[in-house]
């Protein structure tokens, strides 16, 4: 036997009898009937699930599972059998792991967050597709000199990639300052080397909830986590049978597998491959997984990459806040006659950051011009500034035009971070991004309080007022094009978007005047027009162009879909989307749970499992995924009556929503206060509870037709 295959197979048959042990000790201790289930996922034990089709949901189901796993290892001298064997350790670590949700948090006190929730990967999904997060690392093991471990997960975080730590590595890289979470894009699973399954999983699930793979078929699995999953392993430090056989798992489902051990014959090109320097890690890294990275090169003194764009920065550690209930603030991009703008022309009106910091008034006043630049691009690259000066590390921005709030910490001022880095920011990535219709751009940051005034009134307010009013006036009926958007078939293959000025995509983050820009941006790209023609049918929104462009975008797997309907050929759903309406039959009505509501609805199912319903690029008719701000839509299921029938809401969302609402159901219905008519989960989630609140108010929905 070779090396290799003897480690994996040792490494494979000791999981297998540490799982069997564990499984027979489990079911002694609690019986066979004991309930025992991941949290937050309606995909069960996700890699048993997805490779077998079984479902586990009870201890008594685990001793098969086990079976099924020693299957796998067949001791055969054969790399590709050996692999399986890898698979068979993935499998065994599921259940290892699965066990420990038999107590109350089991992650509690670890270092690590465990399992990762499905609407974690459902959040995950448009940054993957549009390249904000060009990868996926692994790493795992125990570094022999931390500070170069830092150093490649410093570099996977600088540039943008989702970085998962498995073992000592955890507390190595938080000893050596690596900042952790989500929100940076470094995620410390836990430390046994089993843990490494919580980013398997995830793979998997992403194969579930994108990709459609039906659950018992193992090549598609494969081929889809191969295929469209960007993730690759990095371990650090000696390597054990365990970590081997794990590794062995990794290269089945597709990802290559760098170790820091010189594994010299025993080296499987493109897949096992050894880097004893770890300045070079990263590059064959990345290169083995083909991840490209778009370098972004601005002269600013803190860092800039997108894995800081959700950094929280306190109050404690704030220099200077500009934030508009304490100053005058304003954002505003506009467009200008060529005369009027110098290229690069970076000024700072007013007081610069100074060593006292405190409270300060501010205006970003960027203008630009361009050959092909339309005034209905401007928002479109205004709303981009809130993510652009999150990128800066150190700096913390949220709202919008007139109403935001900036935070720069203490360490970014040290650092030396001024006003005219913002502006940088601003040109550079307008001119990089906003290449094909930004031909110059100047920025003016003002912190003059009267100027700042004098701005908003004069220019910002009347300009956002005017954009309002467009907005308002952009129907349906208004225009004569929608788009197609395909960005989400890098994960769900059969997958298009609609986009209408009353229907944004479902991601949330593309409007008809995102979609009409990227056309502009990348006449070849995802958004393509589609001539509003061939009405079939009104109510339903039904019009031949479309589904001719959505057969074409989907190569054929979807025929017809309407804009309009629940029931008959409703869109796809990729996946990623922010909220998922289903029908609640006995109050005649629907429902509508966003991604962050983690509790029960009154249909009997959390988020994640009315999301499971769905997705993948499917047509699901009575479950549809689509964008907060649809719901507040005049189009919203209007086939089946419009947002009348909305029965239930998570409070969150009804309160973050009711305004609009309230607008359109008066508009529309001439109901008043509709919003107040909606349960929510502070009143019912029991279907008795809801019938009987929404009898009391009065809800439209008891009195309409039958919805089904
Ligand atoms: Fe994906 Fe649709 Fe959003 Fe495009 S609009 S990014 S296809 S969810
Ligand atoms: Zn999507």
């Amino acid at each position: 036997m070779s090396v290799l295959t003897d480690l994996i197979y040792a490494g494979s048959n000791a999981v297998a009898g540490l799982t069997e042990g564990a499984v027979n000790d489990a079911i002694a201790k609690y019986g066979e009937d004991t309930r025992i289930a991941f949290p937050d996922t309606a995909y069960f034990f996700p890699t048993i699930y997805a490779a077998t089709g079984v479902k586990v949901t009870k201890l008594g189901d685990l001793p098969a599972c086990v079976g099924v796993l020693k299957s796998l290892i067949s001791n055969k001298e054969d790399l590709g059998e050996a692999l399986n064997a890898g698979l068979a350790t993935a499998v065994g670590a599921e259940i290892i792991e699965g066990l420990k949700w038999l107590n109350e948090n089991p992650y509690e006190g670890e270092g690590g967050i465990g399992f990762v929730p499905d609407p974690v990967i459902r959040s995950l999904g448009v940054p993957l597709v549009t390249g904000d997060i060009p990868g996926v690392a692994v790493v795992l093991g125990s570094a022999e000199k931390p500070a170069e471990l830092a150093a490649v997960v410093k570099d996977y975080q600088n540039k943008g990639l989702l970085t998962f730590l498995v073992g000592d590595v955890i507390d190595q890289a938080a000893a050596e300052g690596v900042k952790m979470g989500l929100d940076y894009r470094v995620v410390p699973l836990g430390h046994d080397v089993t843990a490494v399954i919580h980013v398997v999983t995830v793979a998997i699930r992403a194969a579930l909830i994108f990709g459609a793979v039906p659950p018992g078929d193992l090549g598609q699995l494969l081929d889809y986590t191969k295929q469209r999953v960007p993730a690759f392993v990095n371990t650090f430090g000696p390597l054990n049978e365990v970590v081997v056989s794990a590794g062995a798992g990794a290269i089945a489902l597709g990802f290559p597998v760098i170790v820091d051990v010189d594994l010299g014959e025993n080296q499987v090109p493109g897949a096992l491959v050894s880097v004893t320097d770890h300045a070079e890690t990263v590059k064959t890294s990345l290169e083995l997984r083909n991840i490209k990275i778009k370098v972004r090169e601005i002269p600013i003194p803190v860092g800039f990459a997108a894995a800081f764009e959700g950094e929280i920065i306190r109050k404690a550690d704030t220099h200077v806040e500009f934030w508009n209930s304490k100053n005058p603030t304003c954002e505003l991009v506009i467009s200008r006659d060529p005369s009027q703008v110098e290229d690069h022309k970076l000024t700072v009106v007013g007081d610069d950051i100074g060593p006292e910091g405190g409270e300060m008034a501010l205006a970003t006043f960027v203008e630009v011009c361009g050959a092909k630049m339309q005034a209905d691009f401007e928002s479109v690259i205004e709303r981009k500034i809130h993510s652009w000066f999150n990128y800066m590390d150190g700096v913390m921005h949220t709202g919008q035009r007139n109403m935001f709030r900036i935070r720069v910490s203490k360490d970014a001022y040290a650092a030396g971070l001024r006003l005219k880095d913002f502006a940088e920011v601003l040109y550079c990535e307008i001119m990089d991004q906003f290449a094909s219709v930004v031909d110059k751009c100047q920025v003016t940051m003002i912190t003059d309080p009267a100027k700042v005034e004098a701005l908003l009134a004069e220019t910002a307010m009347p300009r956002y007022n005017a954009r309002d009013e467009r907005l308002d006036a952009m129907t349906d009926d208004s225009v004569d094009t929608f788009y197609s958007c395909i960005l989400c078939q890098s994960f769900a293959p059969s997958h298009c978007c609609v986009v209408t000025p009353e229907r944004l995509g479902l991601c949330g983050a593309v409007s008809w005047l995102d979609a009409k820009a990227t056309k502009e941006l990348t006449p070849a790209g995802p958004c393509q027009p589609i001539p509003k023609q061939g009405l079939i049918d009104a109510r339903l929104g039904a019009y031949e162009e479309v589904n001719k462009a959505v057969n074409t975008a989907t190569h054929g797997a979807i025929e017809n879909v309407t804009l309009y309907s629940i029931l008959e050929d409703p869109m796809t759903s990729c996946g990623c989307f922010e909220c998922i309406c289903g029908i609640m039959p006995e109050a005649n009505g629907v429902v509508v749970v966003n991604r962050e509501y983690a509790g029960m609805t009154p249909t009997g199912m959390t988020f994640g499992e009315l999301a499971s319903m769905t997705g993948g690029g499917v047509q699901t008719p009575g479950f549809m995924g689509h964008g907060r701000h649809f719901i507040s839509s005049g189009k919203f299921i209007a086939a089946e009556g419009g947002l009348r029938r909305i029965v239930w809401m998570p409070k969150e969302l009804k309160d973050d929503v009711a305004e609009r609402v309230n607008r359109t159901a008066k508009k529309l219905y001439g109901i008043d206060n509709f919003a107040d008519m909606i349960c929510d989960e502070t009143i019912a989630t029991d279907s008795e509870g809801v019938l009987a609140f929404l009898a009391e108010k009065g809800h439209p929905a008891l009195d309409m037709d039958a919805i089904m």
